[in-house]
């Protein structure tokens, strides 16, 4: 699943229900590369579904 420590500037994620696409502006600063610093999990859905990474 993909959570905002993966996501880059430019990136992009899409649903594969929907196919709705999104491009990455700005990303979080309080995660490092690999790690999720986040208090809580970052999930980003669409239709019910998980978006996935192109
Ligand atoms: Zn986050
Ligand atoms: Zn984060
Ligand atoms: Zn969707």
């Amino acid at each position: 699943m993909v959570g905002c420590h993966d996501l880059r500037k430019g990136d992009v994620i899409y649903c594969p229900d929907c196919g709705i696409e999104l491009t990455i502006t700005a990303v979080c600063e309080e995660c490092e590369e690999n790690s999720c610093g986040c208090e809580h999990e970052c999930v980003f859905e669409c239709c019910g579904t998980p978006l996935v990474q192109k």
